[in-house]
């Protein structure tokens, strides 16, 4: 499914506009890293993708179809949210938070059928975690709790996944881990759009960069060719410099005496 998002701009109050004539494109299969400084605009993007907000301007088209003309059950059939990891108030299993992916179809008042258990199970198996299916979600750990949190999105069955800073509470590790299995999804075929404060995971694991800078698009275009150092200048105020190595290229933070 392609996502096409053309001249969107927004406002959350009159005068002060977060989002301003941003245009892109997300083909099937893309994993496309949304970066930009604290307040670019990030969130406000998704949440326009997302539907929770209607008072924009411009188009966001799904396949040619406008999302606005999408009803909330048929937006869910093709974007899904996959929230960062918070603290759980309740003591979900494992299975039941992959379940919670399938309330648009799920009644209140039955329990799930045995069909929606095997989707859900199979979401899990997808990501690597179908062993904790029993475990309280709660006790696992946050790198395990991502992973459960996309089993969720994939067994909602939409092909778009959005994910806001999905690493950000993450060790190392575990960062890595997480965006490793999203890149492997998008190769499946999913498209993924993933904001990120970590220029280095674009650079690693991004197929194409959309840089906001102050609500409107800094740069678009393949990872390798648009995140330089004069980009990491103009959004982050910091000077940087690539290196090529074995596993690709690194940004490397300059200190004062080395600029
Ligand atoms: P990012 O996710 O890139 O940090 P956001 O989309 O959260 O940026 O915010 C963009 C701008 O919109 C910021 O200036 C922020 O203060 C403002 N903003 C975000 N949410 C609201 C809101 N609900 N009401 C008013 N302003 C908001
Ligand atoms: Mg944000």
């Amino acid at each position: 499914m392609t996502l096409t998002v053309n001249d969107l701009s927004y406002s959350y109050t009159k005068d002060m506009p977060v989002l301003k004539g941003v245009s892109f494109a997300a083909e099937k299969g893309e994993l496309l890293s949304v970066l930009g400084p604290n307040g670019a605009g990030k969130s406000t993007l998704f949440r326009c993708l997302l539907g929770g907000i209607d008072g924009y301007s411009g188009s966001i088209e799904l396949d040619g179809r406008e999302v606005r003309s999408l009803s909330r059950r048929e937006l869910a059939a093709r974007i899904a949210y996959i929230p960062q990891i918070h603290r759980p108030t309740f003591g979900y299993s494992v299975m039941d938070t992959a379940l919670m992916g399938l309330t648009r179809e799920l009644s209140p008042f039955r329990s799930p059928s045995a069909e929606q258990e095997k989707r859900a199970m199979e979401a899990l198996e997808q990501v690597g975690v179908a062993h904790l299916a029993r475990r309280n979600f709660a006790t696992l750990s946050g790198g395990e709790q991502q992973l459960v949190l996309i089993a969720r999105a994939l067994a909602q069955q939409s092909d778009i996944l959005i994910m806001d800073e999905p690493t950000s509470a993450l060790d190392y590790g575990n960062q890595l881990r997480v965006l490793q299995q999203v890149r492997a999804l998008s190769r499946e075929g999913y498209t993924v759009l993933l904001s990120t404060h970590n220029p280095q995971h674009a650079l690693t694991f991004a197929d194409r960069v959309l840089a906001l800078h102050q609500g409107a698009v800094a740069a678009h275009g393949p990872a390798r060719e648009v995140l330089t150092p004069a980009l990491i200048r103009k959004l982050y105020r910091v000077e940087t410099a690539l290196a090529d190595t074995r596993g690709g290229s690194v940004l490397v933070p300059l200190t004062e005496g080395e600029k």
